[in-house]
């Protein structure tokens, strides 16, 4: 981690109460922060393949290897202002060919460029709806690219400014894992029966997949209705296409929504890729209602409920909103649960005055703060909880693509192959008749 800004004498006041909250660690928007804990997945489609000698997920360690290539000296050296020119110029010269999409987790710096901000599923809608841009940056992680290439016209070319833009909870289950699984599950119990739901963070393989399999993709904002639809019940009892689900990646937002729609812990299981048949007996896995995937999300699953304590001694009469990636125990503390979405429109409505502590990414939770002056939005977290690959879009990388197109190249260009493509779409267009 890079050392923290210089502080003016004109240093707001907000600003100074958020670093202080921090615990004055000095990280914000715009530092450097490198993590070796996001591991790029094995031979995503569009990116070089990545040379492993034996697969993650039984458990073997390798050495991380960058997909992005080093930028030219000249954005690496480049100072804020000269980016911000360069950026500025090409966006003006490509006009309407070109669609920069932001998501809520970048940083100030490339979030000034985006003619949209969302979240991944949102934003993609959006490059799909833009149908006169030709070149869509999508300033997010791998996976959402992929969806936006998945959904956007043979026309359209979607590009990521860092290939090395993972997201490390949509690694945790590759296709070939998965499939181990379902071969598993399909000696020990119906297969018929069990209907496999992968969360919108996952790769275009494992949509793929879902969609072969009469499954379906969900996101944070629909997974009650998307698992209803799974088993059955709901309001109206009625029965669902399947008696078992497979949850992959996130077990949390599996297992909260499972509580939330009344399932009990013994009607959950956690299949543990890393271990034979996932580490359960033939009765569990016949048994099991939700079959959870041994994944998460390092950003969220930070939060602690002795977090929320903290913040309510400070803020009596605080309000707790989390993102449902957060483990139960936290969920189960917090006012309030929902998506990024959710999260933002639980602060718009917060009256006057209010203290909201929010549990997800940094850079939504400061930009929050900074665009609502008449609340405090304050990270439940004290110490830094960045999304460390979101964090690898920066501006000499968004400058570099972004000149690259001014002078006819292509640079970064995410694609999906057509049939995993096709798949990927019956999955989600599943979803969008479903909810
Ligand atoms: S915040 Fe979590 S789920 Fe989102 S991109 Fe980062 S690692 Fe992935």
């Amino acid at each position: 981690m890079s050392g923290g800004p210089s502080r003016s004498p004109e240093e707001s006041l907000r600003t100074r109460r958020f670093r202080l909250h921090w615990g004055d660690t000095g990280l914000v928007s715009g530092d450097i922060y490198r993590s070796g804990a996001d591991i790029p997945a094995d031979g995503r489609p569009g990116c070089p393949r990545r040379p492993l000698p034996e697969r993650l997920h039984k458990g073997v360690v390798h050495d991380m290897v960058r997909l992005q290539t080093a930028l030219p000296e000249r954005y690496t050296t480049a100072r804020p202002d000269e980016l911000s020119e360069w950026i500025g110029e090409a966006k003006a010269t490509l006009g309407s060919r070109l669609l920069i999409l932001g998501h809520h987790y970048q940083r100030d710096e490339v979030m000034a460029w985006a003619d949209a901000r969302g979240d991944s599923f949102g934003l993609s809608r959006i490059a799909a709806d833009q149908s006169e841009a030709e070149f869509v940056v999508f300033c997010g992680v791998h996976f959402m690219a992929e969806s936006a290439d998945i959904l956007t016209g043979d026309h359209q070319q979607v590009i990521l400014p860092d290939l090395n833009a993972g997201c490390s909870m949509a690694d945790m289950a590759d296709i070939d894992a998965v499939e181990e699984a379902w071969d598993v599950l399909a000696s020990a119990t119906d297969i018929e029966r069990v209907v496999p739901v992968t969360y919108m963070n996952s790769s275009a393989a494992l949509k793929a997949f879902v969609g072969r399999h009469g499954g379906v993709v969900c996101t944070s904002s629909n997974a009650s209705a998307v698992l209803t639809w799974a088993l059955g019940g709901g309001t109206d009892g009625g029965s669902g296409q399947g008696d078992q689900v497979l949850f992959f990646p996130d077990q949390h937002l599996g297992r909260n929504t499972g509580f939330a729609l009344g399932y009990g812990h013994s009607d959950m299981a956690v299949w543990n890729p890393r271990l034979d048949r996932g580490g359960l007996d033939d009765t569990t896995l016949k048994s099991a209602s939700l079959l959870l995937w041994q994944g998460h999300c390092s950003v969220h699953q930070r939060f602690r409920p002795a977090h929320i304590d903290a913040f309510r001694a400070e803020y009596p009469g605080g309000l707790v909103v989390v993102h449902p990636e957060c483990s139960h125990d936290v969920v189960e503390v917090a006012d309030h649960v929902g998506s990024t979405d959710f999260i933002i429109r639980a602060v718009a409505d917060a009256p006057t005055g209010s203290v909201i502590g929010v549990g997800t990414e940094i850079h939504l939770v400061k930009r929050l703060d900074d665009e609502t002056p008449d609340k405090t939005v304050v990270s439940l977290d004290p110490l830094v909880c960045p999304c460390s690959t979101m964090f690898r879009i920066d501006a000499p990388h968004l400058a570099w693509v972004l000149e690259g197109l001014v002078a006819g190249e292509v640079r970064n260009r995410i694609t999906v192959d057509e049939d995993t493509a096709k798949w990927a779409r019956v999955a989600l267009e599943r979803m969008l008749s479903t909810v």
